[in-house]
């Protein structure tokens, strides 16, 4: 009989894909399960702990932890060992590389909370914070990024540790990073992308025995890419003055080169947001170009970043997200306030350029 019934249990459950993230409802706190989608209100009793009451009355706490994102055997063992000696043995992770615990008692989000803060993890992140900062998935998981966003991640939480822990800015910001210039990055506050300064260097050896040579053509925007022979072997050449290094010729040929440890470079870029509070989703755009990708803390990087931060803290208004204050302040404000050079590398030359000013985060032509 109990055979039976776990067969049925089974046969329920959602069926194993090849790919993506197993059903969560199986992980969930039992609470939350019993009063999914029943919940009266929600409200933060303190940076990092949200608190949901149901219609039932039930009542649940989450504390929300930052994580390093690249998580070896050690730490998990070690966050897993609090969660199941404080917690209650459930836990979620959010897109951020946060950990999520939920408790059915608020006694017990205090000594959580210790717990955590003595392992050396910070516990923030909700309401008007700087919250985890998201990156794409860098050298841990792809094939052609230009730097490690993992990395920049780190060092740069590490910096802003106070902002995660308390809820002082003005609202919630995002900040992301993203380790090349075409796939996976996204809008946020602040943005840190790699950006490349100069043409694929091509290695004419390898080109016939790895790429496609018509789809590496077909990938460049701006039809810079052609075929040619070279050394009597079929290959690509690359017309370098319509190049934008943009490097989306890299991930189907390899061979053609675009990262260096010298011109591959990050940009900060403000203002983006996915969200419909209060105004419109906004594209972010570029405030700093040119800043060495200097591992293993970046600190050029984390100036900038903390430079525009403090001015956005001191000046916004209640409420107001990054692209919000700017667009109320205006640009050339902005750096004015910032101190950040306005160069000519701001100005959207590009002959596409027509099409991405037209463009809203809703609609894309
Ligand atoms: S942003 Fe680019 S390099 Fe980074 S993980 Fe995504 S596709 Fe790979
Ligand atoms: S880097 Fe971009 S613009 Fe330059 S050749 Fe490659 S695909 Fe074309």
């Amino acid at each position: 009989m109990a055979q039976a019934q776990v067969a049925v249990e089974k046969k329920q459950m959602r069926p194993p894909i090849e790919s993506g993230c197993p059903d969560g409802m199986q992980y969930m706190h039992p609470l939350m399960i019993k009063n999914f989608g029943n919940w009266k209100y929600h409200d933060r009793p303190r940076p990092g702990v949200l608190h949901h009451v149901a219609y039932s009355g039930d009542e649940i706490w989450t504390v929300r932890v930052g994580t390093q994102r690249q998580l070896g055997p050690y730490e998990i063992n070690l966050l897993c060992d609090i969660i199941d000696q404080y917690g209650e043995g459930y836990v979620r992770f959010t897109i951020r590389s946060n950990m999520e615990v939920m408790v059915s008692k608020w006694e017990k989000v205090g000594p959580l909370i210790q717990a955590f803060n003595d392992a050396g993890y910070p516990v923030g992140g909700t309401g008007n914070s700087v919250t985890m900062i998201s990156h794409t998935q860098g050298w841990l998981h792809c094939d052609i990024p230009g730097t490690d966003a993992s990395g920049v991640v780190k060092s740069l939480m590490d910096e802003l540790y106070e902002e995660f822990i308390k809820e002082e800015m003005p609202n919630r910001v995002h900040i992301t990073t993203s380790c090349c210039q075409i796939n996976c990055g996204g809008q946020g506050d602040i943005a840190i992308n790699v950006q490349h300064t100069k043409p694929p260097k091509i290695n004419h050896d390898l080109v016939a025995n790895v790429c496609e040579r018509p789809s590496v053509v077909a990938r460049c925007p701006v039809a810079a890419i052609r075929p040619a022979i070279v050394n009597g072997k079929p290959s690509l050449e690359v017309d370098e003055k319509k190049c934008i290094c943009c490097g989306a010729c890299y991930p189907p040929c390899p061979p053609m080169q675009i990262n260096d440890p010298v011109h591959s470079k990050l940009a900060i870029w403000v203002g983006g947001k996915n969200s419909n509070a209060r105004s419109k989703p906004m594209f972010q755009k570029l405030v700093a170009a040119g800043l060495p990708n200097n591992p293993p803390r970046w600190p050029e990087v984390a100036a900038v970043v903390k430079k525009i931060l403090t001015t956005y803290k001191k000046d916004a208004r209640d409420w107001e997200r990054v692209g919000d204050w700017v667009e109320r302040i205006g640009w050339p404000r902005f750096f004015e306030l910032t101190g950040l050079p306005f160069t000519k590398f701001h100005i959207d030359n590009w002959r596409g350029a027509r099409n991405s000013l037209n463009a809203s985060a809703h609609i894309r032509f």
